[in-house]
């Protein structure tokens, strides 16, 4: 039987968000970019909320939500701040990785905090030379007794500047390739790591920035999971952060074409709403059409993932079009509300500037592409046989 409706609960939780997005974060929601600020007293506040603890057990502080329900706090978080929208998807993605490996010392320590929204726990794959291709990092760790001595740069960060500490992926063993890669739970507060944030086009409370590991010494017990296990540890997980990353580039495209719609009813051009203009109703048809095609799609990942079935392929369809089609549909909601639209004051053009970002972070199209051509065509025909995504 197919059943496309989300339970009482989920409901719920989806008004309380939806009228906690539109209440709290949407007027503020150009405050924090503009001053440059990442809202911290809004993570807390999400936590409280049970946002920041989705996919993390009760037993570690967090609520144990199924995918599904992380899903639509993406999409209703992502209509009031996009931004913020990155503590449900990071966390989701750090909380999964550390349920799954972590030692039961690290769990206990950490989960907690970051279910309430307390810290802010990043994860560093990308490096200067090594981005799609993140089996061709460099960084590396070496055993010391009973350290990890870490050396290596890391680039484009999400909350570099402000996170407390990072999961680090570096090379245990260099010649095993992506197979002798390992995860490092590393504080920021360490001797030996210094971050430096970006001048960003959008995305600004996020912190995005580099990372530098200078003879970083983390005790042995911060090892996630197997040594050399880190590669596979981790790409699982960026099956769901996919798929919720599309659903947040829904959220705040949907919010703009809501915006947009309420203004081409009142505003007036030749004696007659813009509404019943057939050239600007179509395009808010055609963006709103796109959107809700996106939305079923990734739900069905979410839904496929907490079945425990296959659904990379999913994830990366909606990873690849859910920011390109929200891109596109912010940008028509940008020229349908007129020269207004181009100034600060309107949300339009940071929502436009903060959702490319998520058109390269976490996997850029062709990225993807190259996902679903292993499934559909097959692991046989991919460029290089030694290719990591
Ligand atoms: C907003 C944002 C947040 C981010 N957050 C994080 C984070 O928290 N942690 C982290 O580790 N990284 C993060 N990143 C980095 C991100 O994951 C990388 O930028 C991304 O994987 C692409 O790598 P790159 O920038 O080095 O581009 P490259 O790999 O150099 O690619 C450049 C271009 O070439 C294309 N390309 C590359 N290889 C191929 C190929 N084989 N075939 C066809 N086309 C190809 C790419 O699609 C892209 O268009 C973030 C980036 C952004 C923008």
């Amino acid at each position: 039987m197919l059943n496309f409706e989300f339970t009482e609960e989920q409901e719920q939780f989806r008004k309380i968000l939806r009228d906690f997005a539109k209440e709290e974060l949407l007027p503020h929601y150009t405050k924090w970019d503009r001053e440059g600020i990442t809202p911290r007293h809004l993570w807390k506040k999400l936590g409280d909320l049970g946002v920041t603890g989705l996919r993390i057990p009760e037993q570690y502080g967090g609520v144990g939500a199924d995918c599904l329900t992380t899903g639509i706090a993406a999409e209703e978080i992502g209509r009031g701040d996009f931004n913020l929208t990155y503590s449900v998807m990071l966390n989701a993605l750090i909380g999964e990785i550390l349920t799954q490996h972590a030692s039961e010392e690290m769990k206990n320590e950490w989960l907690p905090q970051i279910a309430s929204g307390e810290k802010i726990v990043g994860i560093a794959i990308t490096e200067p030379a090594a981005g799609t291709d993140a089996g061709g990092i460099t960084s590396t760790a070496r055993r010391e007794d009973n350290e990890y001595v870490l050396n290596g740069e890391k680039s484009g960060i999400s909350v570099a500047t402000c996170g407390d500490a990072f999961i680090v992926f570096a090379k245990t063993n260099p010649s095993l390739g992506n197979k002798g890669i390992s995860a490092f739970l590393v504080p920021s507060t360490v001797n030996g790591f210094e971050a430096k944030g970006y001048e960003d086009m959008g995305n600004i409370p996020i912190g995005r920035g580099s990372i530098y590991m200078h003879e970083l010494r983390i005790p042995a017990a911060n090892l996630i999971g197997q040594e050399n296990q880190g590669f596979s540890q981790v790409m699982n997980g960026f099956d769901l952060s996919r798929l919720l990353i599309g659903l947040q580039c829904v959220g705040a495209a949907m919010q703009s074409i809501d915006e947009t719609i309420e203004h081409v009813k009142i505003r007036q051009s030749f004696g007659r709403p813009l509404a019943t203009y057939q050239a600007v109703s179509f395009p808010i048809v055609t963006h709103h059409t796109q959107l809700e095609l996106i939305k079923w799609q990734a739900y069905r990942g979410l839904w496929l993932r907490d079945q425990g079935r296959k659904h990379s392929k999913e994830a990366s369809s909606v990873k690849w079009l859910g920011p390109k089609y929200s891109v596109e549909a912010i940008h028509e909601c940008l020229l349908l509300n007129g020269h207004y639209a181009y100034t600060k004051e309107m949300p339009l053009e940071q929502r436009l500037r903060d959702v490319i970002g998520l058109e390269i972070g976490d996997g850029t199209a062709q990225a993807n592409q190259m996902v679903i051509a292993k499934e559909i065509i097959g692991r046989e025909f991919r460029t290089h046989q030694t290719q990591t995504v």
